[in-house]
């Protein structure tokens, strides 16, 4: 069958991009791509080998030196063509990204709509990329930095944000000046491919962009390669942990950010209505596959009763569906096993004693037999001992925990070992201000129940949430995607004295 860049979603196989041409894996071993509305395979993907990741490489390497000469503004210039096609495209991708997530068409383009803030903050990079200077550090020397691309970067992405969490990483780096090497999650792979093409069209030279398939075995090629210096990975924190490690001991620069349990605290005097829209949204919103989903509701005081009663009534009045259909909140989960292993922690709640106040699993979507669906489930009276409690769930269950005081609830939030996002909801200045000073979490909302930083702040969380050192996107971003090289300049005149043996004093 002819292959032509514009239609590759034809053909059964999603294609590898390299030197910005789809071309076929050297791998024979492919995986299946699911749309979970219906349960049906719709395409496969191949599980690159070390020979597929090799060729990508070095199409990487082949185009930096190029690519790293290019002026910020030409690269700036590029991406804001790439920033016009990913607007002219955006129904497109957020119906892709909605086919083999499952999530909402709705909920997709507000995640590509993130996503193209990246863009746009990449698009700033001539301004970004200026370093420090001081004139006159000794007697006629003047010391300056320069940010330079740190080479062949490599970005390997979760299933839950195909669009948004890849534009986290490649635009910045590309506007950096290196080549890169993307690694989508192997659940919904193509939207990350459909960029690559747009990027073509927007005058990214070949090479630059790169996009391999597959699972671990791709992912090892890319943390042994010696030819890529920097990994930046989203996923569980299993896998950061291991990404971390491995990168660290194989010299490469890494951000490794894994999974979460966000927790949401609700004073006594937070406003009842507005907070429970709110966590609903936040809790069952891409049926709580985000990794700033709200998971655990903190319960303060008396406000625990008429908070779970309203919850209840709200999780019911979610319309669960194909993410495609008009009217639907809430679509399926990824795949029928993230299902049944969601499923059978609202099991192992009811063994441990929670009281289930709202039960997903009972659900049917008519028409739509074999998707992958579970219905909203709230559990109230979980204690910190309990399993759902201590694992992220990463489905559609909320908890709630009740404790009488505010102070326990941050106590409570600090000796969780994630700490990705975490929000309060009070109508008290002071006791927000508390929660932001003490609460150990990177990213915390203030009756804003997903505090997920605008494109010129940096993502990241603390703890089992991120390793490394660095965020990921805004000015951390741009540090995380260069190397810092510090010049000290002198220019001599005719009677400039010579340096001598010993280490210059300097004033
Ligand atoms: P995952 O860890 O299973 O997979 C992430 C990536 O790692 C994928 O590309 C996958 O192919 C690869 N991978 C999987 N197993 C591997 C292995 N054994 N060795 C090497 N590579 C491997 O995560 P997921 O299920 O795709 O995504 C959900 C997780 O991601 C959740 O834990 C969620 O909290 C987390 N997440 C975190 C953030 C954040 O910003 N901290 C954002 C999005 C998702």
């Amino acid at each position: 069958m002819k292959r032509s860049v514009e239609k590759y979603t034809e053909f059964e196989t999603v294609p590898l991009w390299v030197g910005n041409r789809a071309v076929q894996a050297t791998s024979t071993r492919n995986g299946e791509v699911t749309n979970p509305a219906t349960g049906a395979v719709i395409r496969y993907v191949p599980m690159s080998n070390v020979v597929d990741v090799d060729r990508a490489v070095k199409a990487a390497e082949a185009a930096l030196p190029a690519w790293r000469a290019a002026t910020p503004t030409h690269r700036a210039r590029v991406l804001q063509n790439f920033l016009a096609l990913l607007r002219a495209n955006e129904n497109e991708l957020a119906h892709r990204v909605s086919e083999e997530h499952g999530k909402t068409v709705a909920d997709a383009a507000g995640s590509l709509q993130r996503g193209i803030e990246v863009v746009e903050f990449a698009c700033g990079v001539p301004h970004l990329l200026k370093g420090e200077h001081s004139e006159n550090v000794g007697s006629g020397v003047d010391c300056y930095t320069l940010r330079q691309p740190v080479g062949v970067c490599a970005g390997i992405t979760p299933f839950n944000f195909p669009v948004m969490v890849p534009l986290w990483m490649f635009p910045v780096s590309i506007a950096c000046g290196n080549s890169f090497v993307l690694k989508p999650s192997e659940k919904d792979p193509s939207a990350s491919v459909r960029m690559a093409e747009l990027l073509k069209q927007a005058g990214l030279p070949d090479g630059v962009m790169n996009v391999v398939h597959g699972d671990k075995e791709a992912v090892d090629a890319i943390l042994q390669h010696p030819g890529i210096a920097a990994v930046s990975f989203v996923g569980s924190t299993p896998i950061a942990k291991y990404i971390y490690e491995t990168c660290a001991r194989n010299g490469k620069r890494v951000q490794a950010l894994g999974g979460a349990k966000n927790h949401a605290v609700v004073l006594p005097d937070a406003d009842l209505d507005f907070t429970v829209d709110a966590l609903i949204g936040a809790g069952y919103g891409s049926a709580g596959e985000r990794c700033m989903a709200i998971s655990a509701i903190v319960a303060v005081g008396a406000i625990a009763d008429p908070l779970v009663e309203k919850l209840r009534a709200k999780a019911e009045s979610i319309k669960i569906g194909p993410g495609d259909q008009a009217g639907v909140d809430m679509g399926p989960l990824v795949t029928g096993a993230h299902r049944d292993k969601v499923a059978s922690y609202i099991d192992l709640g009811e063994r441990e004693g929670a009281k289930l106040v709202k039960d997903g699993r009972d659900i049917k979507v008519a028409g739509y037999e074999n998707g992958f669906y579970l219905g909203t489930t709230l559990f109230d009276h979980v204690t910190p001992q309990m399993t759902i409690y201590k694992d992220e769930i990463f489905g559609p269950v909320l908890i709630v925990l009740r404790v009488p005081t505010l102070e326990e609830a941050v106590r409570l939030i600090n000796a969780n070992p994630y700490a990705n996002g975490t929000a309060v909801f009070t109508a008290s200045g002071g006791a927000a201000r508390r929660f932001q000073n003490d609460v150990e979490v990177g990213m915390v909302g203030i009756n804003i129940p997903i505090p997920v930083p605008m494109a010129f702040y940096s993502f990241g969380g603390w703890k089992n949430s991120l390793f490394g050192d660095l965020h990921i996107h805004g000015t951390e971003g741009i540090k995380f995607y260069t190397r810092t090289k510090t010049i000290t300049a002198r220019w001599t005149d005719a009677g400039t004295p010579a340096p001598g043996l010993n280490m210059p004093t300097l004033g």
